[in-house]
């Protein structure tokens, strides 16, 4: 059991992502550039040790001071440290919880090293496994590929199949690239009726390189013959032929939220959208849309603790956790300055944006392109959050009265129902062809007759 540590300015909760084998994976998806930030170990075998697993675990525990810990494991690929590891975790957290603590056991994977015995072991310790998918098998199989080349697609489905069988909670990650953004009510489809995904998060690939290393990292991060490969760094202004752009980021989304609108809300739970009407709220739950930021660490299998797992660069180094208690370094100076440079270094466009509220500049990894008036750093996705953010403040705000209201979300169903039928019957009487009546000028079907 472990006792409250006291650190000045420390916040009640955090949230830690452990990287246990480092960067290290079984796959070589093309645009995962975290592959190649082994380069920062070399000659490690990048297995995180019992010893620093038992201090890591005693000192989340000691610093959290809510009563729920979320102990959240990523990679590289987590289950390559094998199920002893993880069945020698589950005793040592439940060994050194305070009373009155619950633990919320989350593990994001590939999924194509599960087996009834892992199912069984999640089951049994209420784990939420995220899983990365990227669509349909094209879609998916593009860029998610293993060591030779080959897809991973039937090997994830087989690993999704052992979570069904054992009734594990799973949420889909689907990353959001050049082959399957311009698809994005198919990909959601697939997800929700095929796969039987309830959640659901899309995260867009923004690979940045500068002109030198645009042409390798256009190859991929993966190793070259010779076992080299490029490092990543957040540094440039150009994006790799892999990485969705900006207003097609934000199409994606708007053609899934046009579908979820009108059938799915209050039964799929999709990350943004549920984000999104917290800003509508006055709740940011996200750190990337949350005015500033520096709760979401990364620790690496050494005890290397980083500001953020998307910073896992030698100047967003902390200190290690074997050195230093990780409150300690969570409550540091340059972790406050990290979180609040997300906030001070926002160009004047996103001072005066009308969709600041929800976006807040975006995460600051991707603020590497000027504003209109030469501003640097803007969010290289600004375009598509404005389009997204400005379709949906329509029904956002039904919502968000239907919640002052004490009344379910899922409500708004009825007025898309409402609305669509009224379209329809226009639609019926009106030639497509013809003035809208509306008085935009525009054709009808160019205006309100669009198909959805
Ligand atoms: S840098 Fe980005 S991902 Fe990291 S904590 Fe800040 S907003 Fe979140
Ligand atoms: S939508 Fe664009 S301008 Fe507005 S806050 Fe976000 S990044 Fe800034």
């Amino acid at each position: 059991m472990v006792t409250t540590l006291n650190v000045e300015n420390a916040p009640p909760a955090f949230h830690l992502l452990v990287k246990p084998t480092g960067a290290v994976c079984n796959l070589d998806c093309k645009y995962c550039f975290f592959l190649s930030k082994e380069m920062l170990y070399p000659g490690s075998r990048f297995r995180m040790a019992d010893e620093l697993l038992e201090t890591y675990i005693k000192q989340l525990l000691e610093s959290h001071q809510v009563p729920e810990v979320n102990l959240a494991w990523q990679g590289g690929e987590p289950t390559l440290m094998g199920l002893d590891f993880f069945k020698r975790m589950i005793d040592l957290a439940n060994n050194y919880k305070k009373p009155g603590q619950t633990l919320a056991h989350t593990m994001q994977t590939n999924g194509t090293k599960l087996d009834d015995e892992w199912g069984a072991f999640f089951k049994e310790n209420n784990f939420l496994i995220g899983l990365s998918v990227d669509g349909t098998k094209e879609m998916h199989d593009t860029y998610r590929v293993n060591k030779g080349g080959a897809g991973s697609f039937d090997q994830v489905m087989r690993g999704l199949e052992v979570l069904k069988r054992h009734n594990v909670d799973f949420n889909i990650l689907c990353t959001v690239h050049n082959a399957n953004a311009d698809h994005g009510a198919e990909v959601y489809r697939f997800f929700r009726d095929e796969l039987g995904a309830d959640f659901m998060q899309f995260i867009p690939i923004v690979e940045r390189a500068n002109e030198t290393l645009l042409p390798l990292a256009n190859v991929g991060w993966s190793e070259r013959d010779g076992g080299e490969r490029p490092l990543y760094v957040q540094q440039g202004n150009l994006v790799t032929e892999r990485s969705v752009k900006s207003k097609q980021y934000g199409r994606f989304l708007i053609d899934i939220f046009e579908e979820w609108v009108r059938r799915d809300v209050g039964s799929v739970y999709v990350q943004i959208f549920d984000v999104t009407l917290g800003s509508w709220v006055g709740q940011h739950n996200l750190c990337i849309f949350s005015p500033t930021c520096g709760t979401a660490l990364a620790l690496e299998h050494n005890g290397d603790l980083y500001s953020c797992d998307h910073y896992v660069e030698p100047d967003y180094l902390l200190g290690n956790i074997h050195e230093t208690h990780m409150l300690e370094l969570v409550a540091s100076e340059k972790q406050r300055q990290f979180g609040q440079d997300k906030l001070d270094s926002l160009p004047q466009y996103c001072l005066d944006c009308d969709v600041r509220f929800a976006c807040h500049g975006g995460c600051p990894r991707n603020r590497f392109i000027t504003t209109p008036d030469g501003e640097p750093g803007l969010n290289y996705l600004c375009a598509g959050y404005k389009d997204f953010f400005h379709h949906v403040s329509m029904p956002m705000n039904i919502m968000a009265n239907l919640l002052d209201q004490q009344r379910a979300p899922s409500e708004i169903m009825a007025v898309y129902a409402q609305q669509d039928a009224a379209q329809a019957a226009l639609l019926a009487r009106t030639g497509r062809n013809d003035p809208c009546p509306c008085g935009s000028g525009k054709k009808f079907k160019q205006c309100h007759g669009k198909k959805q």
